[in-house]
């Protein structure tokens, strides 16, 4: 689909100029310089040459096809432009300039105009306010972009909604001496959209690694199907930028507003398998691993170094992110003993001394390779004066040639004395990094990896024994009422006929109905109260726990109805649950996605300790399991010190029934179960509420 527009024969440039420092002289620069294999075509009502090259008045006088059209005109001369472009035949455009809806609405409306007519002609608009695309093939070279950075040929491909932080990640990369393959910015994005070149570049040969940069996503659903599609073939990494209330402002301001979706594109990403980063250096450094390694197979790394310190440090970022370096097998030690010199370390790190040769380098890296229970090699090489570092360094490509495990090195050198070494390195894929932590997590980075892609997650459970009409009606009720919250009554129906336990409870609206309902239920008992216009009962002392007789009850609910003094008042009696443990799950609807579905250590403070954990619906039994253990109070919910552990079999089930009761009824846009008392064995909802929404 896109493939005429990474790939054109004929690129025209309309507002093309001879002034040296605009964007229409730039962009006929950029083609000319990067070697363009196809026809330049600059349109140009004041000249007739620019930079050597014919130009045209109109589009319409140039005498071959045109695939891409850049605009660099005024937007308001863009809708008759693309009219011509129809006429011409053309099948992309790309809209450099500004002036469309990031201004406004009278942009917008330019920018509406612009899509209606292009669809009419049946042409794609990349843009507007955008980079465009570049593609280093050798048998395109196509630099349809205004910036600066020429990129060398590579197999890493780049999307990025801003264009400054793309133009930050290809100068990384030409500083790395890294190529890349191919790079789009969308910018306002009114039709092309970041799925669309996801999938292109998913399906381009030439591709290995993709490297996205988003400030959230315009429709999280087309990003969520195109994402599970690419991701299973070629590594996406990524990093969602926004993170911060402040971020998000300064994204939302920047390309028309897009942040909104935050904490959705995380779970989006975890969801499809894409490899989250939140440092733009790390997820180049690691972009660059990705082009040239193989995915280690497990996270046991085989060390070497010839100096003490960096290996420390290494350790430490190895450790601290999960992986192990486990000990040597006897023959692997044999083997070291007699081949390195005698003072060497043979344990893992294996420490083969500064004064090492290209001869024990290599050997201890063969031990790596040979070792079974070892599925990567970190490798500090500094390179002494005394030592011949090339041969060092051509032993380390010549194994890496071989592809067997990831080879990632830290290179302490003078890089222009040791010109020759780095090129070695650099020519032979090996990739090298200038701090043992760099090198350190660009390794943990792509053990990760391999540990998300092979992660099972399964499939959600569906539950036959749901009442899900008996729900509906109690819904379109509500809503046909114009509630917003949902009353106890029916927020413990609604539980019900989802299978979701609770204590046991009645709803009463006097004294002596309680009194009866308490005796049914069995003390000890708890009254709370429950109107339409009370939201959190405790804050208003609407909860009482703990009563054990009728005078209780009676003088509680006389109290309350006597205090609160509200009409419609209605008591909820329910069993008392001392001793267990409270947790939360609740969920929340998200545009275009279904719900985010939480879990987490409940009770009234739930909102200080924030130690609660998202997933997306459906939520999986895998998943749902990783939700407990990944809560910081786990060891909690386990059993401490002799401490009961809670029924997490019975939490998972009640997570995956929430998911199923939110998913089926999409009018719920938010839900609470706060708290869940659980026990060893039962666990029971002891408080909940239900939000809808009358918009839908
Ligand atoms: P709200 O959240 O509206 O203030 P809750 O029903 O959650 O009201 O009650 C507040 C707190 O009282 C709960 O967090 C829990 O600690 C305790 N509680 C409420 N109901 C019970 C019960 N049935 N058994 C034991 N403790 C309860
Ligand atoms: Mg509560």
């Amino acid at each position: 689909m896109l493939d005429v527009l990474f790939r054109p024969k004929s690129v025209a440039v309309i507002g093309a100029s001879t002034k040296e420092l605009s964007i229409g002289n730039r962009i006929v620069k950029n083609l000319i310089d990067f070697g363009f294999k196809g026809s330049i075509y600059p349109i140009s009502l004041k000249s007739d040459e620019i930079l050597g090259v014919k130009a045209y008045k109109s589009i319409l006088e140039v005498p071959g096809d045109i695939d891409v059209v850049h605009m660099v005109i005024p937007s308001k001369f863009v809708p008759q432009a693309i009219d011509d472009c129809g006429d011409k035949g053309v099948k992309f455009v790309i809209l450099n300039g500004g002036g469309f809806a990031e201004v406004g609405p009278e942009g917008a409306a330019i920018e509406e105009d612009c899509l209606v007519r292009a669809k009419a002609h049946g042409i794609r608009i990349l843009g507007p306010n955008c980079q465009g695309i570049i593609n280093t093939d050798p048998d395109v070279r196509a630099y349809c972009n205004f910036t600066f950075t020429k990129p060398d040929p590579g197999s890493i491909s780049i999307v990025a909604l801003s264009g400054g932080v793309a133009e930050t990640i290809h100068q990384a990369f030409s500083e790395m001496g890294i190529g890349t393959r191919m790079y789009a910015s969308n910018g306002n994005a009114c039709d092309i959209t970041i799925p669309e070149i996801l999938n292109y570049y998913g399906d381009d040969e030439g591709t290995r690694v993709i490297l996205l940069y988003v400030e959230g996503l315009r429709d999280p659903e087309a990003f969520l199907k195109a994402a599970s599609e690419v991701a299973a073939k070629k590594p996406i990494l990524a990093m969602k930028a926004g993170r911060t209330e402040e971020g998000a402002k300064a994204a939302a301001s920047h390309t028309g507003g897009l942040a909104k979706v935050d904490l959705a594109t995380d779970l989006i990403f975890e969801k499809t398998g894409i490899l989250s980063f939140t440092d733009e250096a790390e997820l180049c450094h690691a972009a660059v691993a990705f082009s040239s390694q193989p995915i280690p197979k497990g996270n046991r790394v085989g060390m070497i170094t010839n100096t003490g310190g960096p290996a420390v440090i290494a350790t430490d970022v190895f450790v601290n992110a999960g992986m192990e370096i486990p000990p040597l097998s006897k023959k692997a030690e044999a083997i070291l003993q007699e081949k390195l010199f005698p003072e060497a370390s043979v344990g893992n790190p294996i420490d083969v001394l500064a004064t090492a040769g290209a001869e024990q380098f290599r050997t201890a890296i063969d031990v790596i390779m040979d070792e079974d229970q070892l599925d990567s090699v970190y490798i500090n090489f500094v390179t002494p004066f005394f030592v011949d570092a090339e041969s060092i360094a051509r032993e380390i490509v010549e194994v890496n040639q071989e592809s067997k495990k990831p080879i990632i090195c830290n290179l302490m050198t003078d890089k222009r004395q040791w010109k020759g070494t780095v090129d070695i390195l650099k020519e032979g894929g090996v990739p090298y990094y200038s701090f043992p932590s760099t090198a350190a997590k660009v390794l943990t980075a792509l053990t990760k990896y391999h540990e998300i892609r092979t992660r099972e997650i399964g499939e959600a459970r569906r539950f036959e024994d749901v009442d899900r009409e008996n729900v509906a009606a109690i819904l379109q009720k509500a809503k046909g009422a114009g509630r917003e919250w949902l009353s106890a009554t029916e927020v413990y129906q609604i539980l019900g006929a989802y299978g979701i336990p609770t204590a046991d409870w009645q709803v009463t609206t006097n004294s002596e109905e309680a009194v009866k309902a308490a005796a049914e239920i069995d003390f000890p008992v708890v009254v709370k109260v429950d109107a339409d216009t009370i939201v959190h009962k405790s804050d208003v002392g609407g909860v009482v726990v703990d009563l054990w007789d009728n005078d209780a009850v009676r003088s509680t609910v006389e109290e309350m109805e006597e205090r609160l003094n509200t009409k419609d008042l209605r008591f909820l009696i329910q069993k008392y649950l001392p001793g267990g443990k409270e947790i939360i799950i609740g969920a929340k609807a998200e545009e275009g996605l279904g719900h985010l579905v939480m879990f987490g250590i409940g009770g009234i403070y739930v909102e200080i300790m924030k130690d609660v954990i998202f997933k997306l619906t459906p939520v999986t039994t895998v998943e749902a399991h990783e939700m407990i253990s990944s809560l910081q109070a786990a060891p909690l919910l386990r059993g401490i010190r002799g401490g009961k552990g809670v029924n997490q079999e019975r939490i998972v089930e009640i997570i995956q029934r929430v998911s199923q009761l939110v998913s089926d009824c999409p009018t719920i846009q938010e839900l609470d179960l706060n708290p869940i008392i659980a026990y060893e064995d039962q666990v029971l909802v002891v408080d909940a509420r239900i939000f809808i929404a009358n918009s839908h």
